[in-house]
């Protein structure tokens, strides 16, 4: 159904990433002769004389500055790029009516991009313009154009959105990364009294959300759209260009999005023994399938063998090794070492599998992405979608809901890593209340995340620890516990624990659709059974088709057959899978 021709940089990067966390089919071709699909792609470096001719006479939507000039097309010979913050106003006659109203309940008014390459054309250009952008400084210009079968996007949606992915949109802040905690340091602090600890807490966050102030495109607490409107804005771009399209519905049927809960337990000798007694007698209340952050040296240190057999039988990811800001220290072969050596100790001591890790404290670098893949590691939830919490990415996260992998530099290309990331969904815990909010801000703050990751068919990923400094935080923190789970009591909610969520993932990654006049067969390519595949055909204007498939046994494929396919799909296209 679609071509995609574009580089292995961050445009190229992007714009295949959000096609395949969408499980939209798209083939990657290297010249356009070789296009024989219903829609090209292109990102703008790619764009030729030959691109051109091509986008006169079929369906073709350009990504960012084009390398030869859209004359022709759009009038447009000159120009220059910026790399800019702006903003899209969802009154713009692109946004489909059903995002502009999922918007509007969660007060947003627009698409607010920190950071991507937007085309400044020297004259106004020709065709109708879909879009509008804000500069900072208040000038508007075409963003999103119009002419005949060809759409163009004078930003680079594909750079904007790899930004996100890896938090690159900011600029790096030199002499910022924070040391490791001495283990004294550490003990000081986890056995200082409450009053200390809140004084010390509130001094911390007091300078953190000062700085906050001076940055210009900080995220946005507690719900930051800036990823779902950027899917939602390139999923209208391929839909207005095309037609329709295809995608596999992001989770099982009957559910529209997804929840996990984790419960870290930090690395304090109450956390891994009254804490989690207190926790589990929680769980084993509210009934939840519950993941387990648990850190290898405390573990073998303080876990009692009824703690080891509790947490034998869940769902457990490795916690950091002694989660002092270990995994921002040494070269990326010394991190990848040490979280290795800690998910080997908890897998003696646990006699299970671990395949998922979640970075203590949030810590991250670029390294971090690197040693999870080098390491093995098949899933990583250490990147929040809004961080106001980790101290040098306070103001930054994901913001973003949904899985996703972390692009990799390997010598001039960006690739998707093999680890694949579950960024968690803020507030985290009851982390708020020791900035100075009250219990009712807390909550409030969670109500909306969770509202709005269900209405945007996102993945919710909550972290609630077990008690940490004594009963009283314990208690605390089972209560919020049962507000949380609450929330998330839905029938379209599908609760899992994050290695579930993980694999069902894995296997909607190894769907392979071949797309015909008459229908489509879905084949199953990966060594799981895919079980409640949704295959959802969407056309203009608004209108859909779901179509739900039988288990997928590996190696196994269904076939659908689609009246209204015949009216979009004139030319047979072939989808290929990412190899994960
Ligand atoms: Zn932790």
């Amino acid at each position: 159904m679609i071509d995609l021709l574009a580089g292995e940089d961050r445009s190229g990067f992007g714009i295949a990433c959000a096609l395949d966390v969408e499980r939209i089919p798209y083939r990657r071709i290297r010249h356009s002769e070789d296009f024989d699909a219903r829609l090209l792609i292109v990102s703008g470096d790619q764009v030729t004389p030959a691109v051109l001719r091509l986008a006169v006479r079929t369906p073709t939507l350009i990504i960012g500055s084009p390398a030869s000039p859209p004359r022709e097309l759009f009038g447009v010979g000159h120009g220059s790029t910026l790399r800019t913050a702006m903003a899209i106003s969802l009154q713009e006659p692109i946004w489909p009516e059903p995002v502009r109203l999922v918007a509007r309940r969660f007060g947003m008014e627009a698409l607010r991009v920190p950071r991507a390459p937007v085309f400044c054309p020297n004259t106004h250009p020709g065709g109708a313009v879909l879009a509008k952008l804000r500069h900072p400084e208040g000038a508007l210009q075409p963003a999103i154009v119009r002419s005949g079968s060809c759409h163009w996007s004078l930003v680079d949606l594909g750079v904007a959105f790899a930004h996100l992915l890896d938090e690159s949109y900011l600029p790096p802040r030199d002499g910022r990364t924070p040391r490791p905690l001495s283990r004294s340091a550490l003990l000081l602090y986890y056995r200082a009294p409450e009053a200390i600890r809140r004084i010390f807490q509130r001094r911390v966050y007091r300078r953190l959300h000062a700085e906050l102030a001076q940055q210009s495109t900080p995220s946005e607490y507690p719900v930051d759209a800036t990823g779902w409107l950027l899917l939602e804005l390139l999923k209208q771009l391929v839909r207005s260009a095309a037609g329709g399209l295809v995608r596999v519905a992001r989770w099982p049927a009957p559910y529209t999005s997804a929840a996990t809960l984790a419960h870290d337990l930090e690395p304090t000798r109450f956390a891994y023994t009254q804490g989690l007694g207190a926790l589990a007698a929680e769980i084993g209340r509210s009934g939840h399938p519950p993941t387990f952050g648990v850190v290898a040296g405390p573990a073998a240190r303080y876990l009692t063998q009824r703690g080891a057999d509790h947490l034998r039988g869940h769902d457990v990811l490795c916690h950091g090794l002694e989660h002092r800001g270990e995994t921002l220290a040494g070269s990326r072969e010394a991190i990848a070492h040490g979280i290795s050596v800690a998910r080997a100790r908890l897998e003696k001591q646990l006699d299970r599998r671990i395949t998922g890790f979640r970075s203590p404290r949030l810590d991250r670098s670029p390294d971090l992405p690197w040693a999870l893949e080098r390491a093995g590691f098949r899933y990583d939830s250490s990147y929040p979608d809004v961080d106001r919490e980790n101290m040098s990415h306070f103001g930054a996260g994901v913001r973003l809901n949904v899985p996703y992998r972390l692009p990799l530099a390997e010598e001039e290309r960006l690739r998707p890593s093999a680890c694949l990331e579950l960024p968690v969904s803020a507030p985290d815990c009851i982390q708020p209340l020791f900035e100075g909010d009250d219990v009712r801000t807390l909550r409030r703050a969670v109500r909306e995340k969770v509202a709005f990751v269900h209405a945007t068919g996102g993945l919710y990923v909550g972290i609630v620890h077990a008690g940490v400094f004594g009963a009283r935080d314990s208690a605390r923190r089972t209560a919020h516990l049962a507000f949380v789970r609450d929330q998330l009591r839905h029938r379209d909610i599908w609760l899992a624990t994050a290695s579930e969520i993980a694999e069902w993932w894995f296997a909607r990654e190894r769907l392979e659709i071949e797309l015909d006049a008459r229908g489509l067969t879905v084949a199953n390519r990966g060594d799981r059974p895919a079980q409640g595949v949704r295959v959802v055909l969407e056309y203009e204007p608004q209108k859909e088709t779901i179509c739900d498939l039988p288990l997928l046994a590996p190696g196994a494929s269904a076939r659908v057959e689609i009246e209204e396919l015949s009216l979009l799909w004139t030319t047979p296209g072939r989808g290929i899978c990412q190899e994960s």
